[in-house]
């Protein structure tokens, strides 16, 4: 059992960019222009796919983020508003642009991507102190990497002084080891495998390997480690007792942000009262049905559908 009084809400930071999405018959060549005419935009960045998951699925979320003053921005601001994301509080640099990725995918399937973090990388460690009231207790705090390190761990400390619950999806790994101080003031740390294996060092394989990367987390001071293995389900340390989640079956055609709508998933249950066992179960099954639909914030699944698909199983 989490011995937390959680209220309801989620403060999500992390990043929030625009795919640039064009899909074309062959990549070009240096020097070559290929002509398409199937072009889409799509609101994307962790922190933003993790933020409208959670609001999804019925969480009170605040977005504190860096957005730049371009119409991407003003546009990702507005559809995050749309799917119930409270981004009163996402600051502006009128200076930058919003994180932009362009992608291109050829005929098979191939893609090359191009990508500028833009304002994401200019949310600073003061912006954090300037907006600490933010960091209120029985609030989660649900961060991603894809910002500034200092920030992240400037959050992580302001959080642990005020008695918040913290979830760290530490994607992209982080480029250097966790500062000691900051293990301790984590709740649940959730790595995929490639990530985990950046933490911890432990090539992971199969779920025996999951488990010692798991022993590694809880030795570093991370209390509740899970990590995800994608098609092959989870494993997580409740209590000092490893628990095992098994792959759920679903026609899988995109698992662009599975991760994210598992995380943000995960939050949002905590958030509402759920056992972690439950909210673990219930992350298996939004991850999992993420993946049945194509794109990051168009594949959130509904709390219904969640639900639905989680009986149909039992
Ligand atoms: P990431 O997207 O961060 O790499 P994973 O690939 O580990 O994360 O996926 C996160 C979660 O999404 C998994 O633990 C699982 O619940 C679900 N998931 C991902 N891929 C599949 C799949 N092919 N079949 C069923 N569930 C999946």
């Amino acid at each position: 059992m989490i011995d937390f009084k959680f209220n309801g809400e989620i403060l999500c930071i992390g990043s929030i960019n625009m795919d640039l999405v064009m899909v074309m018959d062959h990549l070009p060549e240096p020097g070559e222009t290929v002509v398409t005419d199937n072009f889409n935009t799509y609101p994307g960045g962790k922190g933003g796919n993790q933020a409208v998951t959670a609001a999804v699925q019925g969480a009170k979320v605040t977005m504190f983020s860096k957005l730049g003053g371009d119409g991407f921005s003003k546009e990702l601001l507005e559809k995050m508003a749309s799917r119930g994301v409270d981004t009163s509080r996402i600051l502006i640099d009128r200076e930058k642009t919003a994180g932009i990725a362009i992608i291109r995918v050829d005929s098979k399937g191939q893609n090359s991507i191009s990508f500028t973090p833009g304002s994401n990388a200019f949310l600073t460690p003061g912006d954090v102190l300037e907006n600490s009231d933010l960091f209120v207790p029985g609030r989660i705090l649900l961060l991603t990497m894809e910002i500034n390190l200092e920030t992240i761990y400037h959050a992580i400390r302001l959080a642990g002084q005020r008695g918040m619950f913290v979830i760290v999806d530490p994607a992209p790994a982080p480029s250097r080891p966790f500062p000691a101080d900051i293990p301790p003031l984590v709740d649940v740390i959730k790595p995929n495998e490639s990530e985990a294996r950046a933490i911890t060092g432990v090539e992971i394989k199969n779920k025996a390997d999951a488990k010692v990367a798991i022993e590694r987390l809880k030795k570093m001071g991370f209390k509740l480690p899970v990590i995800t293995l994608g098609d092959k389900g989870l494993v997580a340390c409740i209590e000092d007792r490893i628990v095992e989640f098994p792959p759920l079956s679903v026609e899988c055609i995109d698992t662009t942000a599975a991760g994210d709508v598992f995380s943000g998933t995960l939050a949002a249950s905590l958030a509402q009262g759920c056992s972690i066992e439950r909210s673990l179960e219930l992350a298996n099954c939004a991850g999992a049905l993420s993946t049945t639909i194509a794109g990051a914030q168009t594949s959130i699944p509904s709390p219904e559908r969640v639900r639905q698909f989680m009986d149909k199983r039992m």
